[in-house]
């Protein structure tokens, strides 16, 4: 067999990716104030800012596209993606939103009450903050190892059943339903056994209570499934993904992720028991219950997108791309949290500038450096983002400094990522001339979309 990966597919419709110059991008990332969220995205060469509603839809998506029934109530292209979710979920009630945060505040709305407490894995910040708005204690419970960046584990995305199980006999009457997320998006793309998943079902059931999957990479989550989890080496994803989905009572997805959409999401229950509330709260924010927050056109992109997501030889492409990136920068002596996830790979920054202070954040400046040697855009997950500027004026920063490189889906190539591993090698090459960057203003919250820098 070749070795080398192949796209599962050939381009039919391309979209040009424009090539700046060196003295361009220095012009235009001091004009963004040291803040790649503020590039427009037109002066970026390759965008690995986010995996979530940035791939590239087939030519049978478009093709349903045409077929878009967008009658007000009852139409075709409901039923149609009810049927595909029902058959890929085993669920019966099928709740359409406009994307995965809108699910997330519909069902928590109709459910949680103030004082509740819900653990999960780790929640997505948008599940966090729709907890939270409703008064809701938000609880990650990973694995220790899957607070390890350098700390090999198939399946780092698994959630701790001891501490699940001692929350449950000490706090049980605050919990309404157990979450788990996959695949572990917070915690670096990382995977949930099958056997963790039908663990904490089971413990969670002991205790009467419902789990609710996070299951924007579902499909990812059962492809390493069968990659990694002994006994599924020759079910097929599909047929893994029901398994999944058979553990759980209800599930929130944000269709922009595995669903291979660029816009929509759904709510999916098994029984209907919180039906009425839930469609009652979806009719005020979202719309009515054949539509939810989706066009008749998008609800038959996502019949199409669900199917072609779970498509084997796509999946293997697709974690593949990530690995791959991952084996160019370990002979580039680059660090990153291992193994590397489905959608991205997070670059341990202190690993390429281990003599920049942290007060100079270095993540942030390997994010500017990445796009002033080559035009990549990633996304600093480190100080910028967690760290704070506290009342005194005093900072704190956080315990990694990372730079997460998210890969829209079916939209790159192999040489975009030779070419994406040579720039970050040179970066390292040029370790010292990195300048980091002093913040000259700040929002109070979620600063670094607005953050503003100079170089320090
Ligand atoms: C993206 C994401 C969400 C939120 O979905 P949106 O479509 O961005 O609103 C929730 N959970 C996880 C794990 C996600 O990755």
């Amino acid at each position: 067999m070749p070795k080398t990966m192949i796209e599962p597919f050939r381009i039919k419709s391309v979209e040009p990716i424009r090539m700046t110059t060196r003295a361009e991008r220095e012009r235009l990332l001091e004009a963004a104030r040291l803040n790649v969220f503020q590039l427009r995205a037109e002066d970026v060469l390759i965008d690995w800012l986010t995996d979530s509603g940035t791939g590239a839809m087939s030519a049978r998506q478009w093709g349903a596209i045409m077929e878009g029934d967008e009658s007000y109530a009852g139409a075709r292209s409901f039923f149609r993606l009810e049927k595909v979710i029902q058959d890929i979920t085993g669920m019966d009630y099928f709740v359409p939103t406009h994307q995965g945060r809108a699910a997330e505040k519909v069902l928590f709305t109709a459910v949680c009450k103030k004082g509740d407490l819900v653990p999960s894995n780790c929640h997505f910040d948008t599940t966090r903050a729709n907890l939270e708005y409703v008064g809701v204690q938000a609880l990650d419970c990973v694995i220790a190892e899957g607070l390890e960046p350098a700390t090999l584990h198939p399946f780092k995305g698994n959630i701790d059943l001891e501490r699940v199980e001692a929350l449950l006999r000490k706090e049980g009457a605050r919990i309404p339903f157990g979450m788990i997320t996959v695949t572990n998006n917070t915690g670096g793309g990382q995977p949930v056994a099958m056997a963790n998943i039908r663990a904490y079902a089971a413990l969670l059931k002991k205790y009467g209570k419902p789990l609710v999957m996070d299951v924007c990479r579902f499909a990812e989550n059962a492809m390493f499934i069968k990659m990694r989890e002994s006994g599924y080496e020759n079910t097929s994803v599909r047929a893994i993904a029901q398994e999944m989905f058979s553990y759980a009572d209800a599930a929130t997805m944000s269709a922009k992720k595995d669903g291979m959409v660029n816009i929509g999401g759904f709510i999916v229950l098994r029984s209907d028991e919180w039906l009425d509330e839930v469609r009652n709260d979806l009719i005020m924010m979202e719309g009515f219950p054949t539509y939810g927050g989706m066009a008749g056109r998008d609800l038959e992109a996502l019949a199409v997108g669900l199917e072609e997501g779970l498509d084997e030889d796509y999946l293997r492409y697709r974690l593949r791309t990530a690995e791959y990136l991952g084996e160019k920068l370990d002979a580039a002596g680059v660090g990153f949290v291992k193994p590397t996830g489905g959608h991205a790979v997070y670059i341990d920054a202190k690993t390429v500038l281990p003599d920049m202070p942290v007060a100079h954040y270095p993540a942030w400046a390997l994010c500017n450096a990445l796009y002033l040697e080559g035009g990549i855009r990633g996304v600093e997950v480190g100080s910028m983002m967690f760290g704070r500027r506290l009342d005194d004026g005093t900072e704190t920063f956080h315990s990694m400094e990372l730079v997460r490189l998210a890969f829209p889906r079916r939209m790159y190539t192999q040489s975009h990522f030779d070419y994406a591993a040579e720039v970050i090698a040179d970066v390292k090459q040029k370790a010292a001339s990195i300048r980091g960057v002093k913040i000259t203003k700040q929002p109070k919250f979620l600063r670094h979309f607005t953050v503003q820098c100079t170089w320090a």
